[in-house]
Order: structure tokens, then C-alpha cells, then sequence
């Protein structure tokens, strides 16, 4: 979008970055041309996804004919595009500040419509992040800091041979996003005690030096006060849908094969470390008190501002804290 000389990052063909179909090189210019219009599941993770979701949402204001009337109306936008283009080239390449500059663009074009068809006065805005993103770990390991790749499907896979050994069968079914799923049928039939396999599992993955923690989910099902880490997986635990044993890595490592292709280049997220968790929150709006918040809030803690400026009940089950610095004295 600018002059190269504006943007803060400077290398533009970075060894870090994933090259795209029909690129050479992970460089500008991209044009869609050139990256395939038959593959149009590409069209994601260019910032021409970002300006469709604004069209949207302004079609959305008009048709729906949001805020126009005494009711209060929520419009929910996700931009995910830079979730998307992180995952390709990782936080600090030129791509990503671009996706940013040009979605900056979009919010400009989203609040002027939004003054226009809803008024100044008549509207709140909040922005953020449902995560953010671990530098490409291979980006960490060539500049000697904390991070790197752990195989944890050969991982589950030596665990499953050692199970063999003691109990005669593989117990893990499945590793997925670092939960263990057991075969619980299998377990039952063999007369072996749930708790206990999850207990040995956990306690085996937990003297991996490249392990920070890994917890059972018995130990979640009673409510057992966990520490920081152990706390972090608790929060996304569900009975329902969450594996046996849930895991977090070392920080800056990622669950990946070395010899996967693009092995050492993009990056992901979902640990429980600040550079996964720490993420933006913006509001705007006419009824906020001008604030600058640096102490911990919580996502959770938006829900409880929102029914508190919508003069709501709160919800039954709701946990989060009204966040005060924005509320008008
Ligand atoms: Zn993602």
C-alpha cells in the first residue's frame, strides 16, 4: 500500500515466510492473478477479504436497518484475515504490517458509515483479538531465544508404545490440538482405571523438558485448584469435547514434524503464553470516559462491560468483571 521506506519491517524476502501458490518468492507484489483464481480459498488470507467483510457490514447497517430504532442491535464483524495471513508469514513480516495498515483503511470506512447511518452519538465499539500469535519458531531459534518444534504426534506415539508394553494395547486414540484422546472402550474393557491411565499419561508427558504442563481431565471434571499453566487449560476445558490429557508446550514451541513441508516457516497459536494471550482491546464510543487500562482484563470482562452500559441483568453464569476505568463517573 505504501512506499517500502514506510513500513517498519524492511525485509520483504524473508526465509520465514510460506510462499504462496504461483510465487517464487514470499514477496510483493501479490496480485490474484498470479496467486490463481481457481483457488479462491486464497482469497482469505489477501486484505481484499478484509475490504468484502466491511461491504458486508455496510449492507448489513442499511438493510437490517441497525440502530435505527429504540432497541439496542448487535452487529458481531470477525476480520480474520490477519489470523489467516499470520499463520503464512508469521507477525513480523512486511505482509502482515501491510494487512494491518490497509485493515486500518477498512475501520476508517466501517466508523464513517457507521457516524452516517447510526449517528455519533448512538453507537459503541469494541475491538479485539480472540488470540494473537507466537513468532515463526525457527525466527526464535536462529536468534537463540526460547522456542521450536516438537513433534507431539511421534510424541503420543512413543507414549502409545509404552503403553503396549505395560497394559498389551495402544490407549491413545488421537492427538488433536494437544489433547490425548483415549480409547475409552478399549480402557473399560481391560479393566483399567481411567483416572489413573489419564494420571500415568499426564505424569509421563510432564518429565518431557519440552513440556511446560500437561493435566488430566479427572483432575478438571472435580474442580482440583490447578497452578497458572494448569489453570490456563481448565479455562478451556469442556467435559464434552476436550481430550484426556490436555498438554501446553515450552514457550515458543510449536506441535509441528520438522521434516513436515514449510516446516520452518509460518507459525500458529493456542499456547497459554502472552504472546498468544496478550492481545488489543479498543473501545470507542460516545459513553466512554477516555482511559488508558494496563493491569490484566479478561475477555470475559467485556461481556460484564456490555450489559452494565445496556443497563442489563446479568447472566446467570456470567464471571467476568465490568471493566471500571470506562465507566462514566
Ligand atoms: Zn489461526
Amino acid at each position: 500500500m505504501l512506499p517500502l521506506q514506510r513500513y517498519s519491517r524492511t525485509v520483504d524476502n524473508s526465509p520465514y515466510e510460506r510462499v504462496l501458490p504461483g510465487k517464487t518468492a514470499p514477496v510483493f507484489p501479490y496480485t490474484m492473478a498470479e496467486i490463481g483464481l481457481e483457488n479462491y480459498s486464497h482469497f482469505v488470507l489477501t486484505p481484499f477479504a478484509n475490504t468484502m467483510l466491511t461491504d458486508f457490514a455496510k449492507e448489513a447497517l442499511v438493510g437490517e436497518a441497525l440502530g435505527k430504532d429504540e432497541n439496542t442491535d448487535v452487529l458481531c464483524l470477525s476480520y480474520s484475515t490477519p489470523d489467516i495471513a499470520g499463520h503464512e508469514f508469521g507477525p513480523y513480516s512486511l505482509e502482515l504490517e501491510d494487512i494491518y495498515l490497509r485493515l486500518d483503511k477498512e475501520l476508517e470506512l466501517l466508523f464513517s458509515t457507521l457516524d452516517k447511518e447510526v449517528g455519533k452519538k448512538n453507537y459503541l465499539v469494541f475491538l479485539t483479538a480472540d488470540h494473537a500469535v507466537v513468532p515463526v519458531p525457527q525466527q526464535l531459534v536462529d536468534a537463540r531465544l526460547p522456542g521450536g518444534y516438537l513433534d507431539v504426534d511421534s510424541l503420543t506415539e512413543v507414549a502409545n508404545t509404552l503403553l503396549v508394553k505395560k497394559y498389551g494395547e495402544k490407549l491413545i486414540r488421537k492427538e488433536k490440538n494437544l489433547n490425548l484422546y483415549f480409547n475409552r472402550d478399549k480402557i473399560k474393557s481391560l479393566g483399567l482405571d481411567l483416572p489413573a491411565i489419564q494420571d500415568e499419561v499426564a505424569e509421563w508427558f510432564r518429565t518431557n523438558p519440552m513440556v511446560q504442563t500437561a493435566v488430566s481431565a479427572h483432575v478438571m471434571d472435580a474442580g482440583i485448584t490447578l497452578n497458572t499453566w494448569g489453570e490456563m487449560i481448565a479455562n478451556g476445558y469442556t467435559k464434552e469435547r476436550s481430550g484426556d490429557v490436555i498438554m501446553i508446550l515450552k514457550p515458543g514451541l510449536i506441535s509441528r514434524s520438522e521434516d513436515s513441508k514449510d516446516a520452518h516457516q509460518g507459525t500458529t497459536h493456542g499456547s497459554a503464553f502472552n504472546y498468544d494471550t496478550h492481545v488489543p482491546l479498543l473501545w470507542y464510543g460516545n459513553r466512554l470516559k477516555p482511559a488508558s487500562v494496563v493491569r490484566p482484563i479478561c475477555i470475559t470482562d467485556i461481556s460484564a462491560t456490555l450489559v452494565h452500559f445496556m443497563e442489563l441483568q446479568r447472566p446467570a453464569s456470567m464471571t467476568g468483571t465490568p471493566i471500571e476505568e470506562l465507566l462514566r463517573k
